[in-house]
């Protein structure tokens, strides 16, 4: 079911984006190499109950930790670990979620941790340039397939792949709400949006191809070729004329 929100529920929201923002900056400041991804978790943890926020994730379908935190060919849901240490020249995607209030709010970002390649740098730079194309076209009534074809053609150009099975979503009393958001699509196709309507829109973006598989421990999704992934999510509000990100 497709709901939008009232403005109680988006000025809760709005705080609860603050803290997730805040929180994924506090993060990026980490991310050093020698860090484990398991001391990263219990960074952001500590900081989210200090603010009065509740981590989403944590226990969310028996999600054990956090922060999704997944590593160079890791397109998300990595399960952070003491053996995980930052090495130089990773990419590293933090993905979180922040509730307050009974909302919630989901964002994520992909971090270079020390040198990291030209190639690996320009595939995250791409990846978040692509949620600000969507962001362009986005306003009410901007069908679905409109915004997942601007975020697709743009990260296309660069010969990248855009990953099909895991996609955005709705977002409000609940982490995950309909509809399903794709970062691909056909122009003037798929369901119109609302004013008020809360999404997730988050492009992933993989220096090869688009396919992707799950690893044995359930959760990890890591790209088929095993190349490098990006990730780059905010929570956004739609409004008349546009869109109010409110994990930025
Ligand atoms: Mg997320
Ligand atoms: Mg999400």
């Amino acid at each position: 079911m497709v709901t939008v929100k009232n403005e109680e529920q988006i000025s809760a929201m709005r705080k609860a984006g603050r803290v997730l923002r805040d929180t994924l900056l506090l993060l990026e400041e980490h991310a050093k190499v020698g860090i484990s991804t398991a001391e990263l978790d219990r960074i952001a943890y500590e900081y989210i109950k200090k603010e009065g926020g509740v981590p989403s994730f944590l226990n969310y379908g028996g999600f054990p930790a956090s922060v999704c935190i997944s590593l160079d060919e890791e397109v998300v849901h990595g399960i952070p670990s003491k053996k995980k240490i930052l090495k130089d020249g990773m990419l590293v995607k933090f993905d979180c979620g922040v509730g307050m209030y009974g909302v919630h709010t989901d964002a994520a970002r992909t971090v270079c941790v020390g040198n990291v390649s030209s190639e690996k740098r320009k595939l995250a730079e791409v990846t978040k340039e692509s949620f600000f194309e969507g962001m362009k076209v986005l306003k009410a009534g901007t069908r679905l397939g409109t915004l997942g074809h601007t975020i697709q053609s743009y990260a296309e150009k660069y010969g990248y792949g855009v990953v099909r099975d895991l996609v955005g979503h709705g977002i409000g009393t609940s982490v995950h709400e309909d509809p399903n958001v794709p970062n691909f699509g056909t122009e003037g196709r798929g369901m119109r949006l609302f004013e008020n309507m809360t999404i997730a829109v988050e492009p992933m973006i993989n220096l090869g191809t688009y396919e992707v598989y799950c690893k044995d421990d359930g959760w990890t999704i890591v790209t088929d070729d095993g190349k490098a992934s990006a990730h780059y999510e905010n929570t956004v509000v739609i409004k008349q004329d546009g869109v109010e990100i409110l994990t930025l």
